[in-house]
């Protein structure tokens, strides 16, 4: 017998490509819904790099559903083997999916959510959870009390700092105005910026490749212009990826570009360099130091992958990785040390249920810090939250996936002088980077003090997969 609670609305929050796929399979499954978007448009977050081409190709990125729902509407689906770009992506697909009419009007843009709860229970309150409606609050103050609610508000502004400990490094929150986010359009409406001047690229993921290939596109056509790109892995290689035995195989040319700049020395490689802090210098340029040696610059990308922010979920029951910040038992399914994008398992509401009944967050804040995500991941994970919120349980479990292999991961250590990483698990031809095995990290670093060694401290074992260089961000 259904209830007045099952009537209510199921909220999707975010209308990026997992958020709206999951608005296609809710449409056809003729469920309440309302997706809230804290942009202006559908794709908000993607728009912002829309200048990057996917290394995925059409085929792999459009969801079932989406595809079932605009096909009825007569689009035309773009050819399954080329490469869109983010802007591509958004306009092509995402901005014709928002707008059909089974979705347009259900999603609502300019309403960030700030805070999800249940209706006068607190964290601590067990009694009657599961049929207590959420209280989602926008923003503007409006709460909205609905059934269930499915997270795919992505990573994209919460990205990592450069400290190589996870914090920010000495000094990094007060030079934030030399510091980017990662890819930044540097061929284009951000040219400026990097036209003559010298920038480190601070990350090993398919990132920091994407904006170290601009940059040198940029050196060749603008004089004075030079490229530096800090690792802390002992050798690139991981960096470089699978290149031609990557299953995509513009993602594997990616690598290949990007090694053959650093071997011509249009881009100045600097290894086993971890951020301990960040200093103004003379001529206004910038000071980064890893306690033993300082690079001098004008500019930083940070490119160091992202982190999931749970906190507007805090007054929920939440079952979070304590490494990865995703579901426990989502964990060890896409762990960079064992696993690349394409060799994650199938999985679905099973693997992203929490303790909250009827919370999922979907998408590549599923992931949490892990960067393996492939957005025909999310696509699953949105069928299948679905299907169970239907109460369709069997087509809930039957997950399925077709990934690419990306022809680089294995989770053999090598140490030493090693070609990779001993953490492995690079994700979509990007390593999980690491500090050097064996490191010994000779001077610790107090604000102001980078030449006083404060401690001595012997890294015997990396940590594996923190910071790491983002293989899809
Ligand atoms: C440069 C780059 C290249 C990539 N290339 C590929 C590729 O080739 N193949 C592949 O499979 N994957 C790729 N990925 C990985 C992944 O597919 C993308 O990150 C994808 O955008 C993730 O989709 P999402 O819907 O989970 O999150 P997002 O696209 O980040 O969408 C989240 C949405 O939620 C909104 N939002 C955020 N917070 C709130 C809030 N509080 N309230 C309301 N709305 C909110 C945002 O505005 C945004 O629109 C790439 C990622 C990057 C960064």
């Amino acid at each position: 017998m259904s209830t007045p609670f099952d009537s209510l609305p199921i909220v999707v929050i975010g209308a990026g490509p997992v958020g709206l796929a999951a608005a296609a399979h809710l449409a056809e499954r003729g469920l309440p819904f309302t997706v809230l978007e804290a942009g202006d448009h559908p794709a908000a977050a993607i728009r912002q790099w829309g200048h990057v081409r996917l290394f995925s190709p059409w085929r792999y990125d459009i969801d079932a559903a989406a595809r079932r729902l605009l096909a009825e509407a007569g689009w035309v689906e773009p050819d399954p083997a080329v490469l869109p770009t983010g802007a591509q992506l958004a306009a092509d697909y995402l901005q014709p999916l928002a707008d059909l009419p089974a979705l347009k009007p259900h999603v609502q843009y300019n309403c960030r959510v700030v805070a999800v709860t249940r209706l006068g229970l607190d964290r601590l309150r067990t009694a009657g959870r599961d049929t207590t409606p959420f209280l989602v609050r926008l923003a503007d103050g409006t709460d909205l009390l609905v059934r269930a609610v499915i997270d795919a508000s992505g990573t994209w502004s919460t990205p990592n700092v450069i400290g190589a400990s996870g914090i920010p490094a000495h000094g990094e929150t007060a030079t934030a105005g030399f510091v980017e986010s990662a890819l930044p359009d540097v061929l284009g409406a951000d040219r400026d910026r990097f036209a003559g001047k010298r920038t480190l690229v601070v990350g090993a993921g398919h990132s920091a490749a994407n904006t170290l290939l601009a940059l040198a596109d940029l050196a060749a056509a603008a004089p004075g212009t030079s490229v530096v790109w800090a690792i802390r892995a002992v050798s690139p290689a991981r960096a470089y990826g699978g290149e031609t035995a990557d299953a995509l195989p513009a993602r594997g040319a990616i690598g290949t570009r990007l090694r053959e700049h650093v071997e011509a020395g249009v881009i100045e490689l600097v290894t086993g360099f971890a951020v301990q802090a960040v200093h103004p210098a003379a001529d206004d340029q910038i000071e980064v130091s890893d306690g033993t040696r300082e690079l001098t610059v004008d500019r930083i990308v940070s490119a160091t992958g992202f982190r999931p922010d749970h906190t507007i979920a805090a007054e929920l029951r939440l079952d979070l990785d304590p490494i990865l910040g995703s579901t426990r038992a989502l964990a060890p399914l896409i762990d960079p040390n064992e696993h690349s994008c394409g060799t994650v398992p199938p999985h679905g509401v099973d693997e992203l249920t929490h303790p909250e009944p009827g919370f999922y967050a979907i998408g590549v804040k599923s992931y949490g810090r892990a960067p393996t995500f492939l957005l025909a991941t999310g696509y699953e994970q949105a069928r299948s939250v679905v299907a169970a919120l239907a109460g369709d349980w069997a087509a809930a479990r039957d997950v399925q996936l077709d990934l690419p292999e990306t022809g680089v991961c294995n989770s053999n250590p090598v140490v030493g002088d090693a070609t990779i990483d001993a953490a492995g698990g690079g994700c979509c031809g990007a390593p999980a980077e690491t500090v050097p095995a064996g490191c010994v990290l000779a001077t610790g670093v107090a604000g102001g003090l980078l030449s006083s060694p404060l401690t001595l401290l012997t890294v015997s074992a990396p940590a594996a997969g923190e910071q790491s260089g983002s293989c899809c961000g």
